[in-house]
């Protein structure tokens, strides 16, 4: 197959039948929003790309070495959205919500773009639901959110995973946890890049996933040990109404992730059904992102999921999630009044909510039957010039078998009724 027969590298299209499990997946996840006050926003496909620079983090993958970034014909800087977030962000200093009601409660979703390793569940265009509660710091907020994406992966049926929460501290506790670090790292025997990265952010470190990197951590200063008396309170007050809301999770101190806004609690869930690529969403709270994008100094919280991942995590736990939008009932025509009869059928009994379809192209009565079948249609009205002339049409009930002839002036009330 050459190449333009194949969708692009780490990209995949998605088709029915197996696509009716996205769109249940999608609509299961966005469900619970839809419960709590939060607004649909849809943003560009693409920003300026400093959006995205300033937004996510110089020092992060995303930023460094995963970016679709191009010039446009006029010579602007532009990047396919690697996460939603920092686009929110820009539409809400843009279009001045902070002066609105607060917080701004907002959803979307749709495609990101990143230029990752592929690998099973990890993909260079995947989508994200992705959703945020801007311009308040409160911690109810905080627990809120977290319990939304709960209650989204519960909605699918999902139970093998884990909630992982810490609190990244803010700019009270950051910076002298963050030379504590620093010192600890400096000891550490580490290449030049992770060097170059712990320069700009050493709690990336944290995050690297080597081995040798790894066993050099294991007595690494932790951040939760180090916070203010404050982002303490703030993470204590999170726990407790994460608990008043019936929400389990574990203590994950360790947790990075990886965008470099995050403040606070910071959270991933984690399916542990999956891989190497185990986590199904994940977010916190950011008080940086607005000023660093040129609005006004206010907080946010919001988190992202994947939901191409979170079809594999069903899939890895046994759930069928497809709802079948399939076929109600089928009509087969056989000669030309009957075919216009069946359009006209067809047609009336989509009008009344019914599912409904016929055989196009002119295939003989087995090709006809053999599609009728194959839509998956509980009932298949079999019509034909004869039929007509005598005013009825042959009403199959595929699981008996059954076939009975119905007036014609019945026939789509009868059918409606029986679906
Ligand atoms: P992030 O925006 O990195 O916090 O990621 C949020 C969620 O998006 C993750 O938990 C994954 O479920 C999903 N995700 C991130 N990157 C990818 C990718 N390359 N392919 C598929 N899903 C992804």
């Amino acid at each position: 197959m050459s190449d333009i027969q194949r969708a692009p590298k780490g990209t995949f299209d998605r088709l029915p039948p197996e696509s009716a499990a996205y769109l249940a997946a999608r609509d299961t996840l966005v469900a619970p929003l839809l419960t709590a006050g939060y607004g649909y926003v849809e943003t560009p496909v693409f920003e300026e790309t400093a959006v995205f620079s300033r937004g996510v983090g110089e020092s992060t993958d995303v930023v460094s070495k995963e970016m679709y970034t191009f010039a446009d014909r006029g010579g602007r800087s532009l990047t396919l959205r690697p996460e939603f977030t920092a686009g929110v962000m820009r539409a809400f200093i843009e279009h001045r919500l902070y002066a609105g009601a607060l917080p701004a409660k907002l959803w979307t979703v749709g495609s990101a773009f990143r230029y990752e390793r592929p690998q099973a569940g990890r993909y260079r265009h995947f989508t994200q639901v992705s959703v945020e509660a801007l311009g308040v710091d409160d911690p109810a907020l905080d627990a809120e959110l977290v319990a939304l994406a709960d209650a989204g992966f519960r909605g699918l049926g999902l139970a093998d995973y884990d909630l992982q929460l810490t609190s990244l501290g803010d700019a009270t506790c950051r910076p002298q946890y963050r030379e504590l670090l620093t010192s600890f790292l400096a000891g550490l025997d580490l290449d030049e890049e992770t060097r170059r990265r712990a320069g700009i952010n050493p709690l990336r470190v944290l995050d690297d996933k080597r081995p040798e990197v790894q066993a050099q951590l294991v007595d690494a200063p932790l951040l939760v040990d180090h916070l203010s008396d404050s982002t303490k309170a703030h993470y204590d007050a999170v726990r407790q109404h994460l608990s008043d809301l019936g929400v389990t999770w574990v203590e994950a101190p360790r947790l990075v992730r990886g965008l470099d806004y995050y403040t606070k609690t910071t959270f991933e869930f984690v399916h542990r059904g999956l891989g190497a690529q185990a986590s199904i969403g994940g977010g916190g709270r950011y008080d940086g992102l607005s000023a660093a994008l040129g609005g006004p100094d206010v907080s946010g919280i919001g988190y992202a999921v994947g939901v191409d991942r979170t079809i594999l995590a069903a899939q890895a736990e046994g759930l069928d999630i497809a709802v079948t939008s399939g076929i109600d009932v089928f009509v087969v025509h056989l000669g030309e009044e009957a075919k216009r009869f069946a359009v006209g059928l067809v047609g009336q009994l989509r009008a009344a909510g019914v599912a409904a379809d016929t055989v196009y192209g002119g295939r003989g009565l087995k090709g006809a039957m053999k599609a009728a079948d194959r839509s998956g249609a509980a009932r298949v009205v079999v019509v034909g010039d004869r039929d007509l002339a005598e005013g009825v049409a042959q009403v199959k009930t595929m699981a008996t078998g059954e076939q009975v002839a119905v007036p014609l002036t019945e026939l789509a009330d009868s059918l409606r009724a029986s679906v």
